[in-house]
């Protein structure tokens, strides 16, 4: 009963939100259409749905859905330059005949048509349908779930976590695979596109649609590229997304405001990166399905929380925006002498309290970091790799002293980036790696290379340390996991090959956390 009253105040409230959107947004596409003489529901040409639709950001009571209105995806999107309606739906069945609603969103040119829609009274831990109507078109039918209820303890929560898709050197198989499991999201740790150029049918299986991307048409039409792909598409489709990002949404190894120290030659002036920045983090907005605001300038702040009840807290960071420039140099170097600066920042002074004091507030079983790059010590033949946790040490002792004083336990860090599958416990420091204070898991990567003349070196290296159990860098693909109140279990879903159009897939190890005891077994 009480459940039905709330579903009616749910109801009534969605409704009176409804009509309120509908007459604010109908106002203004009115107002702009009058202005220049088109109507805001024009019949589109072409077919509009080419980059899929999408979901994510989870709440008990609310999901994002997503899509964007490009008949002509990666030549600017091929839209008029006006307002567009769009209308989305959704229901509990896939026939749309139980609990549809339904509202009014307006695909605006200065969002290059994309709607990210934040459809509010739903019930928790359910799975819904949805699909979208613009210009006399319909897209097709995808699939959500909300996340579990607050304060709740659901038995399981199954999740891919996945990162580094460069188009050129793969065909996604992984995310074909992937397509076919049992998750209840999927979570993207960053790199998503490549900024880089055109490639070669010589060393690349597909090229990028143009050269290196420089302002907001170019980063629009490389998301868009990637967003053509059907493997991708499916498991936008049928799976909600929690997802940050890693350089390549902007450019290779940057810091804050500082681009790549080995930019080439072609790129804009370092002085104007902060432009290039801005044309990266709009168009990654505009194709994210996120609940975050859209950006201001060159600043958009995406560092935010995901609750699974209270089994997981996902803290999804940005370790990118908010940097001081790496010490040393970009990537695995000598130590240098001025190493390491005291006021170093890897998350900025705003995220990191946000962070911990999130991590001791979580009620949360599990605690989990959904972030870019490497966080356990990684020394690697004396030398360090400075664009990671590595390199900014002091800002990493700051979270695991953080942990220890509040006795803080089952912190788990997911991880991206290296294109190599890794499984590590989280250790107390570089000085200390044996004393475990929790668990990392690296994920392999759907589609960017690791050097294969590398795969070998480095799996002895990274494995003689105390606390890495497994590294591997010859195969990509996703790590599967499986967290319940008494364990966290992850399983590397490893592709046979990405550079063919299909692969099978297999499960190449797996390793397990028990709460309340640090690190990681294998499983
Ligand atoms: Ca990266």
């Amino acid at each position: 009963m009480a459940r039905d009253v709330d579903a009616l105040a749910g109801r009534l409230a969605l409704e009176l939100d409804r009509r309120r959107f509908l007459q604010a947004t109908l106002t203004a596409a009115a107002g702009l259409g009058a202005g220049l003489g088109v109507a805001c529901d024009a019949r589109l040409p072409v077919y509009p749905f080419t980059l899929g639709i999408a979901s994510g950001d989870p709440l008990p009571d609310r999901v994002i859905l997503w899509t964007r209105l490009a008949p002509d995806p990666i030549q600017g999107g091929g839209m008029p330059d006006v307002p567009v309606s769009v209308v989305w739906e959704l229901a509990e069945d896939a026939a749309f005949t139980q609990g549809v609603r339904r509202g009014l969103a307006v695909a605006h040119p200065s969002l290059a048509h994309s709607v990210h829609v934040d459809v509010p009274g739903l019930l928790p831990a359910r799975w819904y349908f949805y699909r979208f109507r613009a210009g006399g078109w319909e897209s097709p039918v995808g699939r959500t779930k909300t996340a579990p209820a607050e304060g709740s303890l659901p038995g399981s929560f199954r999740f891919a976590s996945a990162s580094c898709s460069q188009y050129r050197e793969s065909f996604w198989t992984a995310y074909a695979n992937m397509a076919d499991e049992d998750l209840d999201a999927v979570v993207f740790l960053g790199d998503y596109i490549y900024e880089s150029g055109l490639g070669d049918l010589s060393e690349d299986v597909r090229l990028h649609d143009g050269g290196r991307c420089r302002t907001l048409l170019d980063y629009r039409n490389r998301h868009a590229l990637y967003k053509t792909d059907v493997n991708l598409q499916e498991v936008h489709r049928i799976f909600p997304w929690i997802v940050t990002w890693d350089d390549h949404e902007v450019s290779n190894n940057y810091a804050g405001d500082i681009q790549d120290e080995d930019a080439p030659d072609s790129d804009p002036p370092a002085s104007e990166f902060l432009l290039r920045r801005a044309a990266g983090y709009a168009a990654w907005y505009e194709h994210m399905p996120v609940r975050v605001l859209p950006p201001k300038g060159d600043s958009l702040e995406i560092f935010r929380e995901v609750k699974i009840g209270d089994l997981l807290a996902f803290f999804v960071l940005d370790t990118r925006q908010y940097r001081t420039n790496q010490q040393c140099g970009d990537a695995i170097q000598i130590i240098c002498p001025e190493f390491p600066d005291p006021n170093e920042t890897f998350l900025g002074d705003a995220q990191e309290a946000w962070l911990l004091g999130g991590l001791s507030g979580s009620q949360a079983v599990w605690k989990s970091l959904a972030q870019q790059v490497i966080f356990s010590p990684t020394p690697f033949l004396g030398q360090l790799n400075f664009d990671q946790w590595d390199g900014y040490p002091f800002s990493r002792q700051r979270i695991v002293d953080h942990l220890v004083d509040r006795d803080i336990e089952n912190f788990v860090v997911l991880t991206g980036d290296v294109h190599a599958s890794g499984a590590a416990s989280v250790p107390l420091g570089p000085d200390d790696l044996d004393t475990r204070i929790g668990s990392e898991f690296v994920a392999p990567g759907i589609g960017s290379s690791f050097d294969d003349d590398l795969a070998n070196a480095a799996k002895l290296i990274f494995e003689s340390l105390p606390h890495v159990d497994y590294l591997d860098g010859t195969r990509r693909g996703y790590v599967r996991h499986t967290v319940t109140p008494a364990s966290w279990r992850a399983d590397f879903r490893l592709v046979d090959t990405a550079r063919q159009m299909t692969s099978p897939i297999r499960t190449d190890a797996s390793f397990v956390s028990q709460a309340g005891v640090p690190g990681i077994v294998p499983g």
